[in-house]
């Protein structure tokens, strides 16, 4: 435990979500069995050597002395120093290069090379800072910064989880739904391989993948450890001056057939009702603590689109959202009647009725979220 003396661990307040996110960050890093539920302790981190990539459950003690070298000549040019003591197979808690560890100093780098030493992979797990990267023993360019060349170790975090490609039945659970597979592709939208009714909503951030979320077709929810803690779609809102927030993961993927990409899903749907109470302090405001963790990416953002279910949860959900995020800069969407009673209740059930284009017209007609009120 000393080695991840932390900021949060000091207020014991937080002791809880840090041991929340703790896992999360090493699942980003180290999935190593197939397990639905992440199961990585701090024990693990430091003693046990266990299969890192899915491929080989064995521990290869004849890599190669020269890939070491070569890996650690990477990683002195990206500003990790590699004593003796790491070796492949292992997991170590090394200083930060890019943000040294914070004002604490703490050994925030999760550092790891794969038994074989054919590549290294880290994670710093400071919020802040959560750079992460990847160098190969061979003269494979250097890999950092997540983007494109993590995709790969991606793959392997997916395959270690036992998801796999979704299939006929699921494409078609979606396509009743009017979303399409490029659509399911392009958010690798992922099924259980060991049962294909199973749906995998894969929380990635900088193309790795950082939780699951499972869905079956009748609607029960269950996630992976840490999944809830950011944003679903995260990735798609890196650089977009306004944005849409949904309450479920199917209304981005409807939201994208609209033509919207700037879309993200809150993690776990709505609260029951709007508090009126004050704002907690950021460390104790644990059912917004998704938007606190995304917040670089919120804090560049001119306008906000909030398009949450048409129900009280939803509007509580939508409450909530504007008041963090700042009323002035929310906008709300109406969702149309359906009939002399009803309205429609998300943007899947629009884009089910209505049509793709009507989804976008009523998405793109939202209201300042003052007025709304
Ligand atoms: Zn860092």
């Amino acid at each position: 435990m000393s080695l991840f003396r932390n900021q949060w661990l000091c207020h014991p307040l937080t002791r809880s979500l840090f041991s929340k996110l703790l896992p999360r960050t090493y699942a980003a890093v180290f999935p190593s069995r197939p397990c639905l539920v992440w199961c990585h302790s701090l024990a693990h981190a430091t003693t046990a050597p266990c299969s890192p990539d899915g491929v080989g459950q064995v521990v290869d003690n004849t890599f190669d002395a020269s890939k070491m070298k070569v890996l650690k000549q990477k990683m002195e040019l990206l500003g990790i120093s590699l004593d003796n003591s790491c070796v492949p197979g292992q997991y170590h808690n090394l200083f930060c290069p890019k943000c040294k560890g914070g004002k604490l100093e703490e050994r925030s780098l999760s550092f790891h090379i794969i038994s074989d030493g054919e590549f290294a992979m880290w994670r710093c797990f400071r919020v802040d800072c959560g750079w992460v990267g990847q160098v190969f023993a061979d003269d494979k360019e250097l890999y950092g910064e997540g983007g494109a060349n993590a995709r790969s170790y991606g793959q392997i975090a997916e395959e270690s989880l036992g998801l796999e490609p979704v299939g006929p039945k699921l494409v078609s659970y979606f396509k009743e739904r009017l979303i399409s597979e490029k659509t399911l592709n392009r958010n690798s939208v992922r099924q259980l391989s060991a049962n294909k009714t199973v749906i995998a909503f894969t929380y990635k951030q900088n193309g790795l993948l950082v939780g699951c979320k499972f869905r079956t077709i009748d609607k029960r929810f269950w996630q992976g450890k840490g999944t809830d803690k950011i944003l679903y779609g995260i990735d798609d809102i890196r650089n977009a001056d306004e944005i849409i927030i949904v309450e479920g993961e199917i209304d981005k993927l409807s939201l994208e057939e609209a033509g919207f990409q700037n879309c993200v899903s809150v993690p776990g749907g709505a609260p029951g009702k709007v508090s009126l109470k004050d704002l907690p302090p950021i460390e104790k405001d644990t059912a917004f603590q998704y938007l606190w963790n995304c917040k670089e990416y919120l804090d560049k953002v001119d306008r906000i689109i909030l398009a949450t279910d048409n129900d009280l949860p939803g509007q509580a959900l939508a409450e909530g959202l504007a008041k963090r995020l700042g009323r002035e800069r929310c906008r709300l969407v109406h969702w149309p009647k359906k009939d002399e009673f009803d309205s429609y209740k998300d943007a899947n059930e629009v884009l089910r009725y209505m049509g793709a284009d009507a989804l976008r017209r009523i998405v793109e007609n939202a209201e300042p979220y003052t007025n709304a009120n």
